[in-house]
């Protein structure tokens, strides 16, 4: 199982050549680097400050800023499960807000399903069932490469429910992406912030209403009644877009449009959304969160119980206010390093150290360097991967874990330690 984005693809061979494991012949841009990459990772000492310690004395030091903070925040979580319950376990433990990098795209569904509901599927029933899938955004195929491979019919149709599949396009299309399909998607040219105008448009045509609605110049009117059409004869349409993609301001409003549209085509025939989430380790994460603590991420435990709020708690928030004095990374699925543009202390748990860490302590990559359950993007499906390499490299889970020993043998000889009631398994 790929552990690269929120596909989770189960079908990646590992191969030995010249004494190094390689995943060559997976048809991926993204799982060809990032498996490069992985497996070959340099092994790296822990610091603190940048002076080379052992794992020991880098957990003692971190345990160490995490005694003396006020304000921590655990933040980054890209992990697995088990790093999941870790973190949540020393959130709950300090006091802290715990927050991942992308909650606000993810509350971007969340918070419209928790408030008005909502039409959801799954990438099998999307696969098997939809006879006309709609891509909403720019770089659905950059950002999930094999995507077309998961849902195109002759490959997958394991059922034969379905004979024939259209696609659509609304936001931009690349001709590289538009030369994927066997035969090019009906386009409708627009940018990213004008996928909720084009989508409400398109529900005025599945809505008793007495007027019509104008279709603004800028949206050739032959290409949306083609669409309208699409859409009519469909037994089973599908929209398809990526969370991240509509993190943007009045984000909220396409999301929520795309869903007005579902619950309009609904009246009549079938139609559901289908959300991608860039990484797994975010579905994941949420998904511990939620069976742990009822509440999805991002969380303040600084009261003594999980508090829930989108905005307030979210990571960018809490740095902009300079609300933290403490920030603990964790890692191990990230490709790039956000810079930590705050005066807070940092303790780095992660397979990356650009500097600037207060104390960093390395670990391995889920599913590369230590075995792993993740889930996949819609949520349904927990995979589990086995280690593929003998390297012996920490997960997350391991060293917070660590941390947390380290906390309760200080808790022992200071009773105003408070103890909360999460544990880490
Ligand atoms: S599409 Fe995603 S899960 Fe599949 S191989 Fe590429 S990066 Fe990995």
């Amino acid at each position: 199982m790929c552990p690269f984005c929120g596909l989770l693809c189960d079908d990646i061979d590992i191969v030995s050549a010249d004494g190094k494991l390689n995943a060559v012949s997976v048809n991926c841009p993204i799982a060809k680097a990032l498996y490069h990459e992985s497996l070959n990772l340099p092994e790296k000492p822990a610091e603190i400050r940048g002076r080379r310690v052992t794992h020991t004395d880098a957990i003692r030091e971190a345990a160490q800023l995490i005694r003396k903070s006020k304000s921590p925040i655990v933040a980054g979580l890209q992990t697995d499960v088990a790093g999941a319950r870790s973190a949540l376990a020393l959130a709950d433990r300090i006091g802290a807000v715990i927050a991942d990098e992308h909650s606000r795209s993810h509350h971007l569904v969340s918070g419209r399903l928790q408030t008005y509901g909502g039409f959801l599927t799954t990438l099998t029933e999307v696969k098997n069932r939809a006879d006309l899938i709609i891509f909403l955004g720019d770089k659905l195929l950059s950002q999930f490469p094999r995507l077309l491979e998961w849902i195109e019919l002759g490959t997958n149709s394991e059922f034969g429910f379905i004979s024939d599949r259209n696609f659509a396009w609304i936001g931009k299309c690349s001709s590289n992406d538009s030369a994927r399909f066997e035969e090019p998607p009906l386009l409708l040219q627009c940018e990213l912030d004008q996928v909720g105008q084009i989508t409400s448009i398109l529900r005025a045509s599945f809505e008793p209403r007495r007027n019509v609605v104008p279709s603004p110049e800028l949206f050739p009117r032959k290409s949306m009644n083609r669409l309208v059409n699409l859409i009519r004869d469909a037994q089973y349409s599908v929209l398809l877009w990526s969370t991240e993609d509509f993190n943007f301001s009045l984000g909220d409003l396409a999301v929520d449009a795309i869903f007005r549209l579902i619950d309009s085509i609904n009246r009549e025939r079938r139609c559901a959304g289908m959300p991608l989430s860039n990484s797994c380790a975010t579905t994941t994460v949420n998904q511990v969160a939620t069976w742990q603590c009822g509440k999805p991420l991002p969380l303040n435990f600084r009261s003594g119980s999980p508090e829930f709020h989108p905005t307030q708690y979210a990571y960018d928030s809490i740095l902009e206010r300079n609300d933290a004095d403490l920030v603990i990374w964790v890692g191990g699925l990230e490709r790039t390093v956000p810079a930590f543009d705050t005066s807070a202390e940092l303790i780095r748990i992660s397979t990356k150290n650009p500097g600037h860490s207060d104390v960093f302590i390395p670990v391995g990559v889920p599913g590369i360097h230590h075995s792993t359950h993740l889930f996949r993007t819609d949520s349904v499906v927990s995979l589990y991967q086995k280690a593929l390499t003998q390297k012996k490299c920490a997960s997350s889970a391991e060293i917070i874990n660590a941390i947390l020993s380290e906390l309760d043998n200080w808790s022992h000889v200071n009773s105003n330690f408070w103890w909360n009631s999460i544990r880490p398994d």
